[in-house]
């Protein structure tokens, strides 16, 4: 068994002030695979108090010492990638060949596409004609805490470090206790990247614990989190005294708009955007709604493609999908499953139970629900898991206004080869994200939503800016002439 329990406080790994074992579970065997440490307030303290002495002297380091340095960091990333991958999947469950190609390439991307902005980040700028002497500033807001879930660890890891080290800011890193040995590894990463002692921390703990110091504490200015829509709202009510920025990306519920004209991998594509990572992506496109001319043949291929869907061991090679992360996720989708049966959804593949075969680790059955309305449970929950609900509609009017029911916005999606329509979407689906006809976000695009799905933006130009305080200065002298 993997034993990592000391923390990286000031360059150095330290064990808690006090011990407090947890077990990671790898989901695939419902085994422990794994001992850290969940820390205490005072060990976030610690954490907290060797960022803010590293505060003023990162924050002075030249911007182009602090690329120099993510630059680095980028390279040991790379040179550790089969580790990294080898990590994510263990303690969250993702097949290999994902893991490796999705989820710890995703920290290759972010990495890189913030060192593309941050070369072209302006920190000091005239406001504009006519406005002499006027200037704004691009200052780091300070120290930060970042606190991450477990179902794209790196993804969401790598999107709030480099911006946050590029914008000047020292950082306490909490990743989630479920799947914490990337981050742990990542820590690694790190040091050997050379980073000055004290810019990066990481502890290890939960949200009622080092989450919630870290979300109160009086020397953070912001709290950078990516999670449940519950544990956001949590997190900023703690947050209200000290004032903090709170930047969230929380939960989703997609709907993906097919129109009859659609291109012929459109369903298809939609369903596997729901199973992939075992339907574990705040951003899937887990409410299909489906012109009516076209809601036959759709049915035929999303059942087709859900059978085609093979589930299996995370450490196999190929494009099945994994278990989910742990027994209460297991145990809340198969709830939300007997419930869609319950409310009268159509089941179309997968059910209720293990995958045909399985006896153990928290497999679940690639699932979609046909005929549902929108008020079902199925269509309005973030369900977190490979469950798909898919219903017909009539008119594009229509269509909006369902995708728009919903507490969530984060990404929408809609399949027509109309060219007016689609830029008519575009604009109306209400979301933080629309893509449209399989098109993925451009390299360096702002990742965030709307609504109960936080209003956050992640990645290039606009993941800096998050983790900037603007300066307004008037009255900026130009040197004398020599
Ligand atoms: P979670 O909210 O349970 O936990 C996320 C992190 O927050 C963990 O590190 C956890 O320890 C911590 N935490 C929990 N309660 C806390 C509290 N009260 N104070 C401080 N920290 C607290 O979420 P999860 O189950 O790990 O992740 C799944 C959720 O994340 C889903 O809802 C998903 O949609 C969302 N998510 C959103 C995005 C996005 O970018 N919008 C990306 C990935 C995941």
């Amino acid at each position: 068994m993997i034993e990592k329990r000391t923390f990286y406080i000031n360059g150095e790994w330290v064990a808690p002030l006090a011990a407090h074992d947890h077990n990671v579970i790898d989901p695939s065997t419902e085994e422990p695979c794994a001992v850290i440490s969940l820390g205490a307030p005072a060990d976030a303290d610690r954490a907290v108090a060797a960022a803010k002495a590293a505060l003023p002297a990162w924050r002075d380091t030249p911007p182009e010492q602090r690329i120099a340095y993510v630059e680095r960091l980028l390279e040991v990333y790379k040179s550790r990638l089969d580790e990294m991958a080898a990590a994510i999947s263990l303690e969250m469950g993702a097949p290999i060949d994902l893991a490796t190609r999705s989820q710890a390439m995703a920290g290759v991307s972010h990495i890189t596409n913030t060192l593309t902005a941050a070369k072209e980040f302006t920190w000091l700028h005239p406001l504009g004609d006519g406005t002499e002497g006027a200037m704004i500033a691009y200052e780091p807001i300070g120290v930060v805490g970042l606190i991450t879930p477990w179902n794209w660890p790196m993804n969401q890891v790598t999107l709030k470090v480099a911006p946050a080290l590029i914008a000047g800011c020292t950082m306490v890193l909490k990743p989630s206790e479920e799947a914490p040995l990337s981050s742990l590894l990542f820590a690694e990463i790190v040091h050997e990247a050379g980073l000055p002692a004290g810019v990066f921390n990481l502890v290890n703990g939960d949200g009622a614990g080092v989450g919630t110091t870290l979300s109160g504490h009086n020397d953070v200015e912001m709290i950078s989190f990516t999670g449940s829509t519950r544990a956001g709202r949590a997190i900023s009510r703690n947050a209200v005294d000290t004032l903090k920025r709170v930047a969230l990306e929380l939960g989703g519920k997609g709907a993906n708009l097919v129109f009859a004209d659609a291109d012929d991998d459109a369903v298809a594509r939609g369903v596997r955007g729901v199973f992939n990572n075992s339907g574990q992506s705040c951003n899937a496109p887990t409410r299909m709604l489906v012109e009516r001319a076209a809601y036959p043949r759709a049915l035929e291929v999303a059942q087709k493609t859900a059978a085609e869907t093979k589930v299996g061991s995370p450490r196999e090679h190929g494009a099945h999908i994994g278990p989910v992360i742990n027994k209460s996720q297991y145990d809340k989708i198969q709830g939300l499953i007997e419930t869609g049966i319950a409310e009268g959804a159509r089941l179309l593949a997968g059910g209720p139970g293990l995958p045909e075969g399985v006896n153990r680790g928290y497999y679940v059955r690639p699932t979609i629900f046909a005929d549902c309305t929108p008020d079902m449970t199925v269509m309005r929950e973030e369900i977190f898991g490979p469950v798909l609900a898919i219903m017909p509609f009539d008119t594009e009017e229509e269509a909006v206004a369902i995708a728009n029911d919903t507490e969530y916005g984060l990404t929408n999606y809609a399949q027509t080869q109309d060219p007016a329509r689609l830029q008519r979407l575009a604009r109306s689906l209400h979301a933080g994200m629309v893509e449209l006809n399989g098109a993925s976000r451009g390299a360096g695009a702002p990742f965030g939503g709307v609504k109960a799905s936080g209003r956050a933006r992640e990645g290039g130009r606009w993941g800096i800016e998050e983790f900037c305080e603007v300066k307004s200065i008037a009255g900026w002298a130009k040197p004398a002439a020599q």
